[in-house]
Order: C-alpha cells, then sequence, then structure tokens
C-alpha cells in the first residue's frame, strides 16, 4: 500500500467508528457549521488544533501558516477572519504558536532561505526588532528562541487589533476576545500568554474612527 492510500484507508475507518457512535453525525454536521472560535496557528504537523483541544470537526475554524503570523497583506488570512467574524460570529479568535517552532527560530538567525521563506520571516525579524532588548538579555539559545515564541504570539494578537474587521466588530457587538496561546511540545501543554478582551484600547495610531 502506497503511504497515501494509508490515508484513504484511515479515512475509512474513521468515517465507520463515527457512524457507529453517532448515526447522525455526519448528517448533523453537514447541515450546519457554528464554531465559536477561530483558530490561527502554525503548520507545523504537530499542532493540529482539534486534537490537542481535544475537540470535534465543526467546532473550530481553522487557518493555519508557518508561525502563525497576521500579515495584513494576507489576503488569505484577511478572508478567513473576516469569514469567521462577520459571517460565523466567532466569540474567540485565538493565535497559537508552539515552543520550538522552526519558522522563529530560522527567522533569528541570518541564512538566506531564499525569496518566499525571506519575505515571510521577515515579519518574525521585525517582531524581533521590537524587543531586541529584552532578547539579546536573555543567553541561553532555547530560552532566547521561547521566548520569541511568546512575543511572536503577543505580536499577532496586536496586529489582529489593528484591522478594520476587529475594531468594527468590537465597536458593534462587543466580541471577538482575542488570546495568544503557546503549546508546549514537549508535554502537550497549552500556555495562556496574551489576552486582549473585545474593546480594549490600542495604540491610537492604529485605530480607525469612521467604521
Ligand atoms: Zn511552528
Amino acid at each position: 500500500m502506497k503511504p497515501y492510500e494509508i490515508l484513504l484507508k484511515g479515512n475509512k475507518v474513521w468515517a465507520g467508528n463515527k457512524l457507529i457512535e453517532d448515526p447522525d453525525y455526519f448528517d448533523r454536521l453537514s447541515q450546519l457549521q457554528t464554531p465559536e472560535f477561530l483558530w490561527i496557528g502554525c503548520s507545523d504537523s504537530r499542532v493540529p488544533a482539534n486534537e490537542i483541544t481535544g475537540t470535534q470537526p465543526g467546532e473550530i475554524f481553522v487557518h493555519r501558516n508557518v508561525a502563525n503570523l497576521v500579515v495584513n497583506t494576507d489576503v488569505n488570512l484577511l478572508a478567513v477572519l473576516d469569514y469567521a467574524v462577520t459571517h460565523l460570529k466567532v466569540k474567540h479568535v485565538i493565535i497559537c504558536g508552539h515552543y520550538g517552532c522552526g519558522g522563529i527560530k530560522a527567522a533569528a538567525t541570518k541564512t538566506d532561505f531564499k525569496p518566499v521563506l525571506n519575505m515571510w520571516l521577515r515579519n518574525i525579524k521585525d517582531v524581533i526588532r521590537h524587543h531586541i532588548e529584552e532578547l539579546t538579555n536573555i543567553e541561553d539559545e532555547e530560552q532566547r528562541s521561547d521566548r520569541l515564541v511568546e512575543l511572536n504570539v503577543q505580536e499577532q494578537v496586536y496586529n489582529l487589533a489593528k484591522t478594520t474587521i476587529i475594531q468594527r466588530c468590537w465597536k458593534e457587538e462587543q466580541r471577538p476576545d482575542l488570546h495568544g496561546w503557546v503549546y508546549g511540545l514537549k508535554d502537550g501543554i497549552i500556555k495562556p500568554v496574551f489576552e486582549m478582551k473585545a474593546g480594549t484600547q490600542i495604540d491610537a495610531l492604529y485605530e480607525y474612527d469612521n467604521l
């Protein structure tokens, strides 16, 4: 059996088991999705949103990219955010990074990863620049990288709050709350590191007053 055929076989077993547990499972899920959460996580294969939060299909709307970035010119992310916030009306947006993130480590080096990856990782280099003093004071390389993971999550939460999508929804509906979390690959535990409740005052520079 070819490796990808194992996936298709696994899918049949999974679907069969779901039907044994709950014969209406797929009928019900195919009718509608009303997730309460938008998850913006890292593409890393070891951080699957549903599995590590013990949730089921239908409970979390998911977007993933390298190092869980919120880039204000990323049409893909903004379309997901707009759909989740404006149409699905999620109550919480979660940015979930993870310790040991390869994207974060790569951005902290001087290696040329060639144009496309360089473009993406540049956003993380900017996070480093904003926090250069704190980071250079951490001598241990792993600890420094772990702190950068936390600071990156915090910056991405700020980036969410800078969008008109979030600001308009905060003004009109007092939601969603924004959460910055970090998942530990070594223990499987998620650590909340930052939070912005709906309506939190942000830097006036980024505020829109004619929403
Ligand atoms: Zn990662």
